[in-house]
C-alpha cells in the first residue's frame, strides 16, 4: 500500500514515490486535489527489469491462480466503488452516475478478463504423414499499457486485466490527468498478492521520455495504447528496429445514421447519451448525425428539447448531466469547431458558448447542437471531444453511408432503424469496427473492442482481447 500521498510509483511490488511530483487538478474548480510521483526514464528502467525478471513465473503460473486475482481485484472495485467513484470524477470532471458506471464495467471485465484467460485454447491440426500440428498461445511477455485520462478506470483496467489473464507482467502508464484514481485500482489489484514483478504503476509527467526510455529496451514485448490518433501514431515511428506486438485504440469522429423508419423517441435519446455521455470526451461519442431528410424535423425537434433539459456542473453536484471539459485546449478546439461550423453557415439549435458560473472557473462549455453542417466545416473531418453535436441531413442510403465512411477514423458507428434489411446492408458497408444498432453504448467485454483505419488496430475484449496478448506457435511432431 502507498505509504504517502505521492508514492504512485509500484515497481516490483514495493510502492514508491520519487524526487519529483506533480499536481492533480480538479477541472470543474482548478483547485489542486493531490500529487503524484513524476517518474523518468530510472524508474521506467528499474520497472522494466522487475516486469523481465516476473515474466516467466507469471507466464507458468497456473491460469486459475491467474483468474482468482482477477476476481479478488474485481471484488475489491466492488466493495469499495462509491469512494473510487468520488475520486474518478473529481479527478476527471463526469458525474458520478458515470464514475460509478465506469467503476462497475471495469470490474465486470475483469471478471470477463479472468474467465477467458482460463480459455486461451490452442489447436490440435490433422495428422499428415508424419504425425498432428499443435497451435500454441504463449504469454508475448513485459507489456506497457498507456492509458487516457478520459475512461481512467476502465481503459487501465481493460489491459491490466486482459494482460494479467494472458500470462504477462505489466507496466502502466496512467495519463498524467488523472494518477490518482489509476493508482487506488492498481493497488486493489496488487493488494490481491501478486508477485513482484507482475505489476508496475509509472505515473509520470514526461510521458514521451518515459516511454521513450521504454521502447528502446528490447525487453519490452508488447505495447498497447489508448489515446489519440496523433500520439498513438508517433509510437509506432519510434518502433525503430525493434518489432514487437502493438494494439493502438485510438481516436474516433463517430457518424450515427438515423432512417425514416426508426423510433424517433429512441433515437432521440440514443443520439443525446451517446453524444453527452462524458461531456462528449468519448472516443464513440455520436459527433456527426446523419438524418433522413423526411424526420429530420422531428428528430431535430426531440434533441432539441432533450439537449436544452441537460444540467451542467461539478460532477459531483446533484443531478448535474455534464460536467468539465478536462483543460482548456479541450474547451478552446471545441469553441474553435462551433466557430468555424457557424462561419460556414452551420445554425445552433442549443447552446454555442462557453458555459460559466462564478463559483465554478472550470473548463465548461454548453451541450451545443449545430445544424446544417457541411463537409467543408472542420467539425466533419476533426475528432469534436466535447459536447456538440454535428447534425446533416441525407436523401439516399448511399449517400448516408458515403457520409458516415468520409473521414480517416474507424471506431464505431451507430444505425438507427426498425427495417433489418436495410440496417444489415448499412452494417455491412460501414468501415468501423464497433457498431451499434439503435444501441448508443456498443461497449460490452464479452465484444471485441477497437477500430479500423487511423482508429487504431488489435482488439480489446472478447476471445480477441485475450489473444492480444499472446503470441501463436506452431508445433510440428514427427514420431
Ligand atoms: P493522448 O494521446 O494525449 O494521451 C494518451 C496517453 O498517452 C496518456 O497516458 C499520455 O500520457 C500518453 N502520451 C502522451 N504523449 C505521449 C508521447 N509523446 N509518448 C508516449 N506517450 C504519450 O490522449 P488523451 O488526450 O489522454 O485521450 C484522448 C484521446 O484518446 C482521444 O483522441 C480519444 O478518442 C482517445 N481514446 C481512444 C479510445 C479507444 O479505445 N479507441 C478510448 C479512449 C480514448
Amino acid at each position: 500500500m502507498p505509504d504517502t500521498a505521492a508514492a504512485t510509483l509500484l515497481i516490483d511490488g514495493r510502492w514508491q514515490s520519487a524526487p519529483a511530483t506533480f499536481d492533480v487538478v480538479d477541472p470543474a474548480s482548478l483547485a489542486v486535489v493531490g500529487q503524484a510521483a513524476d517518474a523518468g526514464p530510472e524508474r521506467a528502467r528499474d520497472a522494466l527489469a522487475a516486469a523481465a525478471r516476473a515474466a516467466r513465473g507469471w507466464a507458468g503460473a497456473d491460469p486459475e491462480t491467474r483468474s482468482g486475482h482477477l476476481r479478488a481485484a474485481a471484488a475489491g472495485i466492488r466493495a469499495r466503488q462509491g469512494e473510487l467513484a468520488a475520486l474518478l470524477s473529481r479527478e476527471n470532471g463526469k458525474p458520478l452516475a458515470e464514475a460509478n458506471g465506469e467503476l462497475a464495467g471495469a470490474a465486470r471485465m475483469l471478471e470477463w478478463a479472468a474467465e477467458e484467460g482460463r480459455r486461451a485454447y490452442g489447436r490440435v491440426t490433422p495428422a499428415n504423414a508424419a504425425g498432428p500440428g499443435l497451435v500454441l498461445r504463449a504469454p508475448v511477455g513485459p507489456v506497457l499499457a498507456i492509458t487516457p485520462w478520459n475512461f481512467p478506470a476502465s481503459m487501465l483496467i481493460r489491459k491490466v486485466g486482459l494482460a494479467l489473464a494472458a500470462g504477462c507482467p505489466v507496466i502502466a502508464k496512467p495519463a498524467e490527468q488523472t494518477p490518482l484514481i489509476a493508482t487506488a485500482l492498481l493497488e486493489i489489484v496488487q493488494d490481491t498478492g501478486l508477485p513482484g514483478g507482475v505489476l508496475q504503476s509509472l505515473t509520470t509527467a514526461r510521458p514521451a521520455e518515459l516511454v521513450g526510455a521504454l521502447l528502446a529496451d528490447r525487453r519490452l514485448r508488447k505495447v498497447s495504447f489508448t489515446g489519440s490518433t496523433e500520439v498513438g501514431l508517433g509510437l509506432l515511428r519510434q518502433t525503430g528496429d525493434i518489432l514487437r506486438r502493438t494494439s493502438l485504440e485510438m481516436g474516433g469522429h463517430s457518424p450515427a445514421i438515423v432512417f425514416d423508419d426508426a423510433d424517433l423517441e429512441a433515437a432521440a435519446a440514443g443520439v443525446v447519451t451517446g453524444k453527452f455521455f462524458n461531456a462528449g470526451q468519448s472516443c464513440t461519442a455520436v459527433n456527426r448525425l446523419y438524418v433522413h431528410e423526411s424526420v429530420r424535423d422531428d428528430l431535430l425537434s426531440l434533441i432539441e428539447k432533450k439537449t436544452a433539459a441537460l444540467k451542467v456542473g461539478r460532477g459531483d453536484a446533484e443531478g448535474t448531466d455534464v460536467g468539465p471539459l478536462i483543460d482548456e485546449a479541450g474547451l478552446a478546439k471545441v469553441e474553435n469547431q462551433v466557430a468555424d461550423a457557424v462561419g460556414k453557415g452551420a445554425r445552433v439549435l442549443v447552446g454555442g458558448n462557453r458555459w460559466t458560473d462564478s463559483a465554478l472557473p472550470g473548463h465548461f462549455f454548453e451541450p451545443t447542437v449545430l445544424d446544417g453542417v457541411t463537409p467543408d466545416m472542420l467539425i466533419s473531418r476533426e475528432e469534436t471531444f466535447g459536447p456538440v453535436l454535428a447534425v446533416s441531413a441525407f436523401r439516399t442510403d448511399d449517400e448516408a453511408v458515403e457520409l458516415a465512411n468520409s473521414t480517416d477514423y474507424g471506431l464505431a458507428a451507430y444505425v438507427f432503424g426498425t427495417d433489418l434489411r436495410r440496417v444489415w446492408r448499412t452494417l455491412d458497408r460501414l468501415d468501423f469496427g464497433v457498431l451499434g444498432v439503435n444501441d448508443p453504448a456498443p461497449v460490452r467485454p464479452e465484444l471485441p473492442f477497437g477500430g479500423q483505419k487511423n482508429s487504431g488496430q488489435e482488439r480489446e475484449g472478447g476471445a480477441e482481447g485475450i489473444e492480444a496478448y499472446t503470441e501463436t506457435k506452431a508445433v510440428a511432431l514427427r514420431f
